[in-house]
């Protein structure tokens, strides 16, 4: 992919020895240390030359997979008007996340974070009828958002580059079509990265639409965690993962007990009060206060299981939802936090399906310091809704076949969507089919993370002595080492090397520094250029040129006229390898 040959005496990589203090994880480390990227600001970077090299190869395989998919490449302004958004109905929804400001006439605008607007505006202005789609258009551009904490370097930025296309169908059949091709490219692109990954379900999250993929890298420092089936196919992102009811096999016939109130002094957390009245958390209730656009509401889970936020939105159907502070709870229970319960409240109660199967179970009093036993529901309080609302554990089934479920970290490095006609709906983006119908355009929309890729290739391919790039995203193919520069026997091979190297089309990077080998062999290793050939005094007794690969440790002398040819090879191959 890379093809223009460099010298380092010539270029610009600012290496750096120390691991620097800022950085958390080690992809980010090293895009520090080996030149990659400088931070300008909290989430904002300068792409270096040597970064952009391989922020330049990605998109390469990026274009190259879209338009091999059909997609077509235009480029989108970064600026949007506001208008746009409050058409969308986004404006208010979207949150601190969208860098709004007002223009020299007080016009409201933003930072484009997502082109679903812009997009849309497009079709509705240009396609009109049935006969000018189905149609997928595509982007790689900048895109900004003000993250809470931004962090990781390029992998979680404010400023940031994504590749993001957007299809235009018919009917259904036609999006779904549109959705098999996306996802098909984006894993030829990431296989051609070089990565381990797994397409999982996905929450549609504040992009919408009814159904979603995410593309996730799998790594330890992945901020997603994602959950698979070991015996089929299943895997989603853990926010998004359905627990099965297995309402049969819990059904409980206990008797039902008499209230009562316990003092349960200073002991607030399931931990406390379990280990306080010697029961296990199982017995326990949740009584969780949420903060809405409504107004506050109560969700109630059992003691061992965790609420899930994201379903809880979706229930609910609201945009805001946060922990309600101190006050509201007081308000809510009449109790401070840590001893709400269920039994009185005036507030809208949903539950977990869990709930359901309960008896006799302990909650807090709603007053300070107390909580009641044997609480039943339908006599001692009512849940309005019974939902799905915790997250999955490993004691569930699969969602899908029942079998053991494992988790995992992951990188969200892209995600598809089908956004159905919700952006055409309320943009009006409509057009004419074959019947003279007017209706709107079925959309759907697919996002890849150019500079996250980058990072998480780094993230997943490299040793405690630096990056080992793939080819595909290597900045060059071949590194050249002359480990005595002074040496006039030692330069002239390198230099016939390079020369021969690059006539024959490979990106070679030639270190003509004149610094000590084990400098050189050591950023060698940092830079992580996968295919590395060595010249010194020492091969040169034999006429040979040492060849090693970045990613194993055996080392090769080959003699000086057999190495272009070989080293072509071995390129070659590196590139087949990712097929
Ligand atoms: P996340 O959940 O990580 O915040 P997202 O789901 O909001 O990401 P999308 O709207 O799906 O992101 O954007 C498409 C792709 O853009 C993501 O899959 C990811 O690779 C990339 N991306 C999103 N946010 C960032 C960011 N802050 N920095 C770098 N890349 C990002
Ligand atoms: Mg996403």
């Amino acid at each position: 992919m890379a093809s223009i040959s460099r010298r380092y005496s010539q270029f610009f990589i600012p290496t750096v020895k120390e691991i620097p203090a800022e950085a958390e994880i080690v992809s980010h480390q090293l895009m520090l240390r080996a030149g990659m990227i400088r931070k300008l600001a909290a989430g904002i970077y300068t792409y270096l030359p040597y970064g952009l090299l391989a922020i330049k190869n990605t998109e390469a395989i990026v274009r190259e997979e879209m338009d091999r998919a059909g997609a077509i490449e235009l480029l989108l302004p970064g600026v949007q008007p506001g208008d746009l958004w409050m058409e969308s109905g986004r404006w208010d929804y979207y949150g601190p996340e969208l860098l709004r400001f007002k223009d020299r006439h007080k016009r409201e605008s933003c930072l484009g974070p997502t082109h679903e607007e812009v997009i849309t505006d497009l079709a509705r202005r240009e396609i009109h009828s049935y006969k000018q789609l189905p149609i997928n258009l595509y982007q790689i551009q900048t895109k900004f958002r003000d993250e809470i904490r931004p962090r990781f370097g390029i992998m979680r930025a404010r400023e940031f580059i994504m590749k993001d296309a957007y299809s235009f169908d018919i009917d259904e059949e036609g999006s779904n079509l549109s959705y098999k091709k996306m996802y098909a490219a984006y894993e030829a692109i990431f296989k051609r990265c070089g990565l381990k990954f797994r397409a999982v379900e996905a929450d549609t999250g504040p992009i919408g639409g009814s159904f979603s993929h995410e593309f996730m890298v799998l790594s330890d420092s992945g901020e997603d965690d994602i959950v698979s089936c070991q015996d089929c196919k299943y895997a989603s992102n853990l926010e998004k993962a359905e627990v099965t009811i297995r309402e049969s096999d819990s059904k409980n016939i206990e008797k039902e007990e008499d209230l009562q109130i316990v003092d349960t002094p200073e002991m607030r957390t399931i931990d406390e009060v379990t280990k306080f009245l010697s029961i296990g958390p199982e017995k326990l209730v949740k009584t969780l206060i949420y903060q809405t656009e409504h107004g506050p509401i109560a969700a109630l889970v059992r003691g061992d299981h965790e609420l899930n936020e994201t379903k809880l939105r979706n229930v609910l159907n609201v945009q805001e939802l946060t922990m309600a502070d101190p006050e509201t709870v007081f308000d809510v229970t009449g109790a401070p936090m840590g001893f709400a319960g269920a039994i009185g409240l005036k507030v809208r109660v949903l539950a977990d399906f869990a709930i359901k199967e309960m008896k006799n179970m302990v909650m807090g009093a709603n007053k300070n310091d107390k909580h009641v036993l044997n609480v039943n529901e339908g006599r001692d309080f009512q849940v309005e809704q019974y939902a799905d609302l915790r997250m999955i554990t490993s004691s569930d089934p699969c969602p899908r076949c029942g079998g053991k479920l494992v988790f995992g970290k992951g990188i969200e490095v892209g995600q598809v969507f089908k956004l159905g006609t919700k952006y055409s709906t309320a943009l009006k983006a409509n057009f004419l089919d074959k019947n003279g119908r007017e209706i709107p355009i079925i959309m759907g929309c697919y996002g890849i993370g150019i500079g996250r890729v980058v990072a998480a290739i780094i993230e997943q391919s490299r040793d405690e002595n630096g990056i080992i790039f793939p080819i595909s995203i290597s900045p060059f193919e071949v590194t050249i080492l002359p480990l005595e520069m002074h040496e006039s026997s030692v330069r002239k091979v390198a230099e016939n090397l390079y020369q021969h190297l690059s006539n024959l089309g490979l990106a070679v990077f030639l270190d003509d520094r004149d610094e000590r080998p084990g400098f050189k062999l050591k950023d060698a290793d940092l830079l992580g250029i996968p295919v590395r050939a060595t010249v010194s005094l020492r091969t040169l007794k034999s006429d040979s040129i040492e060849i090693k690969l970045r990613s194993k440790p055996d080392l090769r002398l080959l003699s000086i006229d057999k190495t272009p040819k070989a080293i072509k090879e071995v390129v070659q191959s590196l590139y087949d390898s990712l097929k």
